[in-house]
């Protein structure tokens, strides 16, 4: 299968100095990639790269099988691009700024009411349609924003920092948004530094650091990642030799306070067997479940490499 977004050897010099020292990444079809780094770590550079705005020094980039150097019309009718700081046509209404972000984007004079309509739904601007862009409050525009960016339906979404400047109420309902448009099978690049938000949508992390890929490349995360090597259990009794009786069973504790205990897996042992061990030894459990590795935990550890 080949990838929705293929990056290879993506070097790219701004006039001043380098952003990117050869990025190489797969994002495969449906995917929702966190694309995480500290400032100035070139994320926004290399989403300019793959929106087919800015042509990489060396290297190549396909986006849904176009090369953005030879086809960049191509990409852009593939793709809605939200770039970090956006600009609006402050005279427009909502309805002709979707209407015009829609027909140039090659939606057809006869499909746009219905593409417009649609769009502004999905961000709750539908009462706003009449409203001129300029008087919006900046929550508002940036909502108008990312409808523009998906008026046209795109196979690839990249958003650039999508929830600077939302409330939290927005908040929630772009991380809906992103869910229900990954369901229907849109390929979606996210940046934001708002890690337990990427965590609610997210199927993959990239972490980019000075301009470069760091850790081991496109890694899971978020949504459903679990890390199967460890349990959370939260004991019903403590008996005094709680301690000795779990490492008597031949069960790795990583901690244990009070009543709650992580425990380690032995490489293969299922989460299962390990809980019918504990109440085969007679310890009353309260709950039991698989830790969960969220993406803050795995973006700290690889700044800490
Ligand atoms: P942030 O999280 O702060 O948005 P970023 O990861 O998106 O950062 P970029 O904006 O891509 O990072 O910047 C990468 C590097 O390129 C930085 O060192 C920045 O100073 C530099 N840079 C960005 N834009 C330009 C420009 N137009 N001219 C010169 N250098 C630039």
């Amino acid at each position: 299968m080949t990838a929705m977004i293929e990056v290879r050897g993506v070097v790219y010099d701004y006039p001043s100095a380098r952003a990117l020292h050869g990025v190489s990444f797969d994002v495969q079809a449906g995917a929702v990639l966190a694309l995480v780094g500290p400032n100035g770590a070139g994320k926004s550079t290399l989403m300019r790269c793959i929106a087919a705005l800015d042509v990489p020094t060396e290297g190549t980039i396909a986006v849904a099988g176009l090369d953005v150097e030879t086809d960049p019309r191509g990409v852009h009718a593939a793709i809605g691009y939200l770039p970090d700081f956006f600009g609006l046509y402050d005279e427009l209404s909502v309805r002709k700024a979707l209407t015009y972000a829609a027909r140039s984007r090659g939606v057809s004079v006869a499909d746009t009411p219905a593409a417009v309509e649609a769009a502004a739904a999905r961000v709750q601007l539908t009462d706003r349609l009449e409203a001129r862009a300029g008087e919006l409050s900046r929550g508002l525009k940036q909502r108008l924003a990312i409808a523009q960016t998906i008026v046209h339906r795109p196979r690839v979404l990249l958003l650039d920092e999508p929830a600077a400047g939302l409330d939290p109420e927005a908040r929630r309902s772009l991380s809906d948004l992103i869910l229900s448009l990954s369901r229907e099978g849109m390929t979606i690049v996210v940046s934001s530094h708002i890690l337990a938000e990427l965590e609610d949508y997210s199927t993959q992390m990239l972490m980019i650091r000075d301009g470069a890929v760091a850790g081991g490349g496109v890694l899971a995360a978020g949504a459903g990642h679990r890390d199967g090597s460890r349990v959370e259990v939260v004991f019903a009794e403590t008996p005094d030799d709680l301690g000795d009786r779990l490492v008597a069973l031949g069960v790795t504790v990583e901690r244990l306070e009070g009543d709650a205990a992580t425990l380690v897996l032995a490489d293969g042992e299922d989460d299962s067997a390990l809980l019918a061990q504990l109440i085969g030894a007679g310890l009353k459990v309260r709950a039991f479940q698989a830790s969960r590795k969220t993406l803050e935990d795995a973006y700290l550890a690889e700044v800490a490499r």
